[in-house]
C-alpha cells in the first residue's frame, strides 16, 4: 500500500497517544489535503493506538510494548483494517527514518525518545521537536546528525517555537538550521525564557515538601502530559528548555534570562541590541507551535481561539526565586559542567520524578536526588551516543541507591 499521493507531506507521530501527540493530530486533521498520518506509535496503551488507527488509518502502528503490540495487531485484524504493526526501538527507528516519511513528530516523553529522534535526524527528515529531554541528553551528538544528513530541526516547545519566531529567519529553503546561525552577528542580544512558576509559585516554601503529586500535576494555565507537569512544579522543565535553547540556537546560557510570567501568554522574547524586543504572544494552547512548525515555512490554522488582549488585560513579569527552584540552577551548573552531565541530570530528574509519581520521596526530594547523583556519577566527554546511553544507566543506578537510602 502506498499512500504518497501528489504534494501531501507523510508525517510520523512518535508518541501520538500523548498530549502533543493527540494536539498534532487534531492539526492535522484539520488539513488532511495537505498531511497524511505515516505512522503513529504508542509505549503501552495499544486501545488508545487503536482509535488513532480507526480515524487514521495509517500505514503503520509501532507499540515499545511487546505485549501491547500484540493486543494491537489482534485488535487491528479484528477490525479489518490495512495498519501494520511494529514494535520495540527498532519499530519506532524504522517508522521515524523511512524512505516515504517527511516529518516525524518527536513527542515521545523523557530519555525513551532519543534513539527513534536521532534515526530521523540521520534518515533527513523534517523533525518537530517537543521531546526535550533527547536534545538535553545528546546535545551535540544529536545537533551534528541534525547538520550531517541535512535534517530540519523545528521547536514545538513553546517557548522555544516563539523564540524561533522572534529570530531573524534569513532562509526559510527547509534546510535552514537555527543551530548554526550566528544571532549575536545578526544583532540578537539576549533571549527572555519565560516560565509561568507552576502551582507552587505562591506556596509558603515550608509547605514545599509535603505537596501530593495530584497538586503538582495541576498546572495552572497548560494540560500536560504528567511528567512535564512535574517538571514544571519543579521548574526542571525551564532547566531542560534552557538547555535546549542553548542547544537549537547556538547561544550560551549567560545569553538567556528566565523570566516568571505566570499568565502563559506571552511564550518568550528575544531582547535586540537595537532595544527592540519581540515576543510571540498567544493563548496556552499547543496546536499554535504545532501547526506553526508542521506549516513552516506558511502559516496554517490550529483550531486555536485568537488571543483576546482585552481580556488578558494584564501581562506580569517576575525573576525566578532560585532557593524555591533549586533545579534550575541544577540545571545550568550541569551544562556549564558540559559533556554527560546534562544526560545525568536528566536521567536523575526522570527517576525522581517517577519516585515522586509513586509516593516514594517528598516533592523536595526531587532537587536532592538529582544533585545528590550529579555528585555521585562521573561525565564524561559527550562524543558519542554509546558514552551518553552509558552514563545516563550509570546516573539511572546511583538515583536509585539515593531514594533507597532516603527512604529508610
Ligand atoms: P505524555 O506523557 O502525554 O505522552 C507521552 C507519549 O510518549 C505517549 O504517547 C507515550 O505512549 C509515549 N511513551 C512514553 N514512554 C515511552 C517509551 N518508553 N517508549 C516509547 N514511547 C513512550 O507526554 P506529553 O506531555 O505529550 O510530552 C511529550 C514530550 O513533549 C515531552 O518530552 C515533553 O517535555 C514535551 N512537551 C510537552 C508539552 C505539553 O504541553 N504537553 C509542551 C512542551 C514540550
Ligand atoms: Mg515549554
Amino acid at each position: 500500500m502506498n499512500h504518497t499521493t501528489g504534494d501531501k507531506q507523510l508525517v510520523t507521530i512518535l508518541g501520538a497517544t500523548g498530549t502533543i501527540g493527540v494536539n498534532t493530530l487534531d492539526v492535522i486533521a484539520r488539513h488532511s489535503e495537505a498531511y497524511t498520518v505515516f505512522a503513529i506509535t504508542a509505549n503501552t496503551n495499544a486501545d488508545k493506538l487503536l482509535e488513532q488507527c480507526k480515524q487514521y488509518q495509517p500505514q503503520y502502528a509501532v507499540m515499545q510494548n511487546e505485549e501491547a503490540a500484540q493486543h494491537l495487531t489482534e485488535a487491528i485484524r479484528a477490525a479489518g483494517l490495512n495498519t501494520q504493526v511494529k514494535s520495540g526501538v527498532s519499530g519506532l527507528e524504522y517508522v521515524a527514518s523511512c524512505a516515504a516519511v517527511d516529518t516525524v513528530m518527536a513527542a515521545i516523553v523523557g530519555a525513551a525518545g532519543l534513539l527513534p529522534t536521532l534515526a530521523a535526524a540521520k534518515a533527513g527528515k523534517r523533525i518537530l521537536l517537543a521531546n526535550k529531554e533527547a536534545l538535553v541528553m545528546s546535545g551535540q551528538v544529536l545537533i551534528d546528525a541534525v547538520k550531517d544528513n541535512n535534517a530540519t530541526l523545528l521547536p514545538i516547545d513553546s517557548e522555544h517555537n516563539a523564540i524561533f519566531q522572534c529570530l531573524p529567519i534569513q532562509s526559510a529553503d527547509g534546510n535552514y538550521s537555527p543551530a548554526e546561525a550566528d544571532y549575536p552577528g545578526l544583532g540578537v542580544d539576549k533571549i527572555l525564557l519565560t516560565a509561568s512558576g507552576g502551582p507552587f509559585r505562591k506556596l509558603p516554601l515550608e509547605q514545599l515538601g509535603s505537596v501530593t503529586p495530584e497538586q503538582a500535576v495541576k498546572h495552572p494555565n497548560w494540560v500536560m502530559g504528567q511528567k512535564i507537569s512535574i517538571d514544571s512544579a519543579t521548574m526542571m522543565n525551564k532547566g531542560l528548555e534552557l538547555i535546549e535553547a542553548c542547544w537549537l540556537f547556538n547561544i550560551l546560557p549567560e545569553q538567556i534570562q528566565v523570566v516568571l510570567h505566570p499568565e502563559s501568554v506571552v511564550h518568550s522574547m528575544v531582547s535586540y541590541i537595537d532595544g527592540s524586543v519581540l515576543a510571540q504572544l498567544g493563548n496556552p494552547d499547543m496546536r499554535t507551535p504545532i501547526a506553526n512548525a508542521l506549516g513552516w515555512p506558511k502559516r496554517i490554522t490550529a483550531g486555536v481561539e485568537p488571543l483576546d488582549i482585552f481580556q488578558v488585560a494584564q501581562l506580569n513579569f517576575e525573576t525566578p526565586d532560585l532557593e524555591r527552584f533549586p533545579c534550575l540552577e541544577l540545571a545550568y551548573n550541569a551544562f556549564e559542567a558540559g559533556g554527560t552531565s546534562t544526560a545525568i541530570l536528566n536521567a536523575a530528574n526522570e527517576v525522581a520524578v517517577e519516585a515522586f509519581l509513586n509516593k516514594e520521596i517528598y516533592f523536595t526530594d526531587i532537587a536532592k536526588t538529582i544533585a545528590n547523583t550529579l555528585g555521585s556519577t562521573t561525565a564524561h566527554p559527550a562524543d558519542s551516543l554509546d558514552i551518553i546511553l552509558q552514563d545516563d544507566a550509570a546516573a539511572r543506578l546511583n538515583a536509585r541507591a539515593y531514594i533507597a537510602q532516603i527512604e529508610q
